[in-house]
């Protein structure tokens, strides 16, 4: 039985999406997270754990991926764990926003000031609609991480 293809890259882009995935960064288990996320998506059996790590001004000093599934989300939460470094909670949620409106398509106009710099490689999958889940997948993580971090966050500041 073949294999249902995976999303064909070439050119620019489509290299480093591949160096991402055969070469992930920030991958394996961090000792200690502050935030931690789960996600998983059965359509091709994509699974991502995010953690992060703050440091007292509540800037990310420290990242751990362990994904698995196909070469786009591999290669998302590669590119997506650099590029969270030395980001602060505001700015990744300006980054995830950013981010899934460039996928679906809705950054026309530079409307958004926030630069993707090389995760803009993953706009080939906006040609492969199927699969703009697998990028957003490790997106997913990180905003239902934040989500709870926030939530457990305040209600200790309140106690
Ligand atoms: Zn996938």
């Amino acid at each position: 039985m073949p294999q249902s293809p995976d999303v064909p890259l070439d050119g620019l882009y489509g290299d480093l999406i591949l160096e991402h995935f055969r070469s992930p960064r920030n991958r394996g288990i961090l000792a200690e997270a502050d935030l931690e996320s789960e996600e998983f998506n059965p359509f091709c059996g994509d699974r991502i754990i995010l953690q992060l790590k703050f440091d007292d001004a509540g800037t990310v000093v420290e990242v751990g991926v362990r994904s698995e599934g196909c070469s786009i989300i591999q290669a998302t939460a590669s590119l997506m764990s650099e590029a969270m470094k030395g980001q602060k909670l505001e700015d990744l949620d300006a980054l995830a926003l950013a981010f899934r409106d460039t996928m679906y398509g809705r950054d026309e106009g530079e409307k958004s000031s926030v630069d993707l710099g090389p995760l803009k490689s993953l706009t080939v999958v906006r040609q492969f609609p199927v699969r703009i889940k697998c990028a957003l997948l490790p997106w997913v993580a990180l905003e239902e991480g934040i989500k709870k971090y926030r939530s457990s966050n305040s209600h200790a500041q309140s106690g």
